[in-house]
């Protein structure tokens, strides 16, 4: 297929170079010249704006910062610019107000589109195994499908347009608030006098156990390699999470639904990447504790 990539940052570029590696012939572009380099050193052809690299192309897929970003690329750009036969597929993580009225535009314009935010970092993106979280119709979800899977391990259709989002936020909040009540309990069970490798063998075959416990332990040395054993380097970046929790804050606004633990994750975080940590990894929020 011909595909058009737009946004070729941390995670672009490698989910780029994955669709190249399966066949695809991709067009590049980003405002960045050193993003657009490295996507040429991929195997991709580079295009000099979004509508260039969005002429002809079968597929359109976008992996870009913000909602306002998504919705101007593709109101001012692609629409339009793209065949009309042309699937349309969003894998930045957005809000869901955005993703659906961008949806309904594109519908509006003749085309179909998904949004698929994904879960899994850089590392993921580069190897080839994210987790898509897919919202369209079942005839774009069965057209995004094959796409998605040269780009991941996993490809989950979550409902109509906006569902991907509302899936991503959901999880993320989650594990915002796991994470930070992991580190609660491990900084008290320290201060009661526990070992933190004596609370992690009892807590991970207990009913405390959860993901930030024993696949991404807070505390160096104990449970699997986490980037608390690299000095909370590497990862995912607060500033992401917090990203994420804002989005996951507005969303439960909108849908007036009750997030009492959401809320203080989200200020917590807010008070954690205020303070210069942003670009640490999320579980660094235990040295606040
Ligand atoms: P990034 O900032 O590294 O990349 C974004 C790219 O988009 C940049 O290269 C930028 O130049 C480009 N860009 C911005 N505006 C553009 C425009 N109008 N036209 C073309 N290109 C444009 O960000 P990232 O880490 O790759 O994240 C991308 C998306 O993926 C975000 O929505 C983020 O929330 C989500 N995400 C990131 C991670 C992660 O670990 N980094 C994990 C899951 C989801």
């Amino acid at each position: 297929m011909k595909i058009a990539f737009i946004g070729l940052g941390n995670m672009g570029g490698g989910m780029a170079a994955n669709l190249v590696k399966a066949g695809h012939e991709v067009r590049a572009f980003d405002l960045s010249q050193d993003a657009l380099d490295r996507a040429g050193e991929h195997g991709c052809t580079t295009a000099a704006s979004v509508a260039e690299a969005v002429t002809d192309a079968d597929a359109v897929v976008s992996m870009l910062p913000n909602g306002q970003i998504v919705l101007s690329a593709y109101t001012g750009e692609v629409f339009g610019a793209a065949s009309g036969g042309a699937i349309l597929l969003d894998c930045s993580t957005i809000d869901v107000a955005t993703a659906r009225e961008v949806a309904e535009q594109a519908r509006q314009h003749g085309y179909e589109m998904v949004d698929a935010p994904v879960s899994g970092g850089i590392a993921a993106a580069n190897g080839g195994t994210l987790t898509f979280m897919v919202g369209g119709s079942d005839e774009a979800f069965a057209r995004a499908e094959p796409i998605l899977q040269a780009m991941g391990k996993a490809v989950i259709h979550a409902g109509a347009s906006g569902n991907g989002q509302a899936a991503k936020i959901c999880n993320n909040m989650l594990l915002g608030i796991h994470m930070i009540g992991t580190c609660e309990a491990f900084a008290m069970a320290q201060k009661l006098g526990l070992d933190p490798q004596t609370f992690y063998d009892i807590s991970s075959v207990s009913s405390g156990q959860c993901w930030s416990m024993t696949s991404y332990c807070p505390v160096p040395g104990v449970g699997p390699q986490s980037p608390a054993d690299n000095g909370y380097q590497g990862g995912f970046a607060a500033a992401l999470m917090l990203k994420d929790l804002r989005l996951a804050i507005e969303a439960a606004e909108t849908a007036d639904a009750p997030v009492p633990m959401g809320q203080r994750a989200r200020a917590l975080y807010e008070d954690f990447v205020g303070a210069g940590n942003g670009g640490q990894d999320f579980s660094g929020i235990i040295r606040t504790l």
